[in-house]
């Protein structure tokens, strides 16, 4: 690694830096803001007329009691007000341009399939409200993947990841990768495997841009091996697997981590209570891991502050790290943030940041072109066109 470039680590830097997103709840994304447009055009109608003001309900950046105090923000708040699929396209167009303005240039999005009866939106409604709203961001930012794109700084792309939450059934799981393989983007679409899996009918491949599954919820919830079967039709289906990974102690047993580890996942998330011989496992695979430090900090899951984040020890293993935001309309902090933590508290040089950001690329599962280039341009520009400043 050189450190050619003649920049320092500050807003703007963390800013212009092209990055790679890749742990971003959609439903955890949304600013309070848009929230409280949806809750005022609610109230307007006289609907959720007991909920409070996001703008009170929501205090950004402020520490919760332990993450068992977190998820009832969403089961109780976020979800009756994005309750029908306008408002589920209205808020998914916002998150993709609040992480671009923020100087992303790939996210991966990821999000649970949700039903409403009320408003009679189904899983399968869901998951099109976010597709077509992918799609035409996707298409608005003219594709580095289509043969005659021209990249500019700014145009992100964005691709989806399916969640399944611990507290489904095993059922429910394969309804979450049933929708996955369906939506699946088509990168290497093999006719064969279809046949294998029973896949059903594609959507619409203007409409397909699921890269992953992943599982998330309340790391209290779930037998992790109730999900067994659903992992593995994903990743004989060719998606890429991500799993919230040891984030309490009571999911950190040798027994769910084992289990985990036999889908043979590509990245992991967070990645905190990890005994030594799982840790091994994890550096001989060199699994990429998806590592969020103010989620982290304030929602208790590491102790002590940002400088004690086990960042830092995942850092001197020669594993890609995809530094990422989680929940950006909770936590309030953009990824542009999480680097400048990450320089602040662990003494990261402008070009080590750079860095950061293509082993995040390298573990994207599939924008690794696109933010390569990305890259490429942006360390040509701040080192005046000379050579690249910073390899992996
Ligand atoms: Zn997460």
């Amino acid at each position: 690694m050189t450190t050619s470039i003649n920049q320092i680590v500050d807003d703007d830097f963390v800013r212009a830096l092209p990055k790679a997103e890749l742990h971003a709840h959609l439903s955890g994304s949304i600013s309070p803001s848009v929230l409280q447009g949806l809750w005022k055009r609610k109230r307007a109608q006289g609907q959720c007329l007991d909920l409070e003001d996001p703008l009170t309900a929501i205090r950004q950046g402020e520490r919760f009691v332990d993450v068992v105090s977190f998820f009832p923000l969403f089961d109780k708040y976020i979800y009756a007000l994005v309750d029908n699929v306008w408002a589920v396209k209205f808020v998914t167009g916002q998150v993709l341009q609040d992480f671009e303005d923020d100087g992303v240039g790939y996210l991966e999005l990821r999000t649970t399939p949700r039903e409403n009866l009320c408003s009679n939106m189904t899983k399968q409604a869901y998951v099109t409200a976010v597709s077509e709203t992918l799609r035409e961001w996707n298409e608005s930012r003219r594709l580095a993947d289509s043969a005659n794109s021209v990249i500019q700084h700014g145009n992100m792309i964005a691709r989806l990841i399916l969640s399944i939450d611990r507290k489904m059934t095993a059922v429910q799981a394969d309804e979450v990768v049933d929708l996955a393989i369906k939506y699946k983007f088509p990168r290497e679409v093999d006719d064969k495997s279809a046949i294998h899996l029973g896949r059903p009918l594609e959507a619409p491949v203007e409409e397909r841009f699921v890269v992953g599954v992943d599982l998330c919820g309340n790391p209290l919830r779930g037998e992790v091996s109730t999900f067994t079967p659903a992992f593995g039709r994903a990743k004989r289906g060719g998606l890429g697997i991500t799993v919230h990974f040891a984030e309490v102690p009571q999911s950190s047993t040798g027994s769910e981590l084992s289990t985990i580890l036999s889908w043979e996942p590509d990245r992991l998330g967070h990645v905190i209570n990890v005994p030594q011989q799982y840790a091994d496992i994890i550096k001989k695979r060199k699994l990429a891991m998806e590592l969020c430090l103010s989620c982290n900090v304030l929602t208790g899951l590491t102790t002590g502050g940002f400088a004690e984040h086990h960042f830092g020890r995942w850092l001197k293993t020669g594993c890609a790290i995809a530094l990422s935001t989680d929940d950006v309309g909770v936590f309030g902090s953009p990824l542009s943030n999480e680097y400048l933590l990450a320089a602040k508290h662990f003494d990261m040089p402008p070009a080590a940041l750079v860095w950061l950001s293509k082993s995040a690329a390298c573990a994207s599962f599939g924008g690794r072109k696109h933010m390569l280039e990305l890259i490429r341009r942006f360390e040509q520009r701040e080192t005046g066109g000379g050579q690249d400043a910073t390899e992996l």
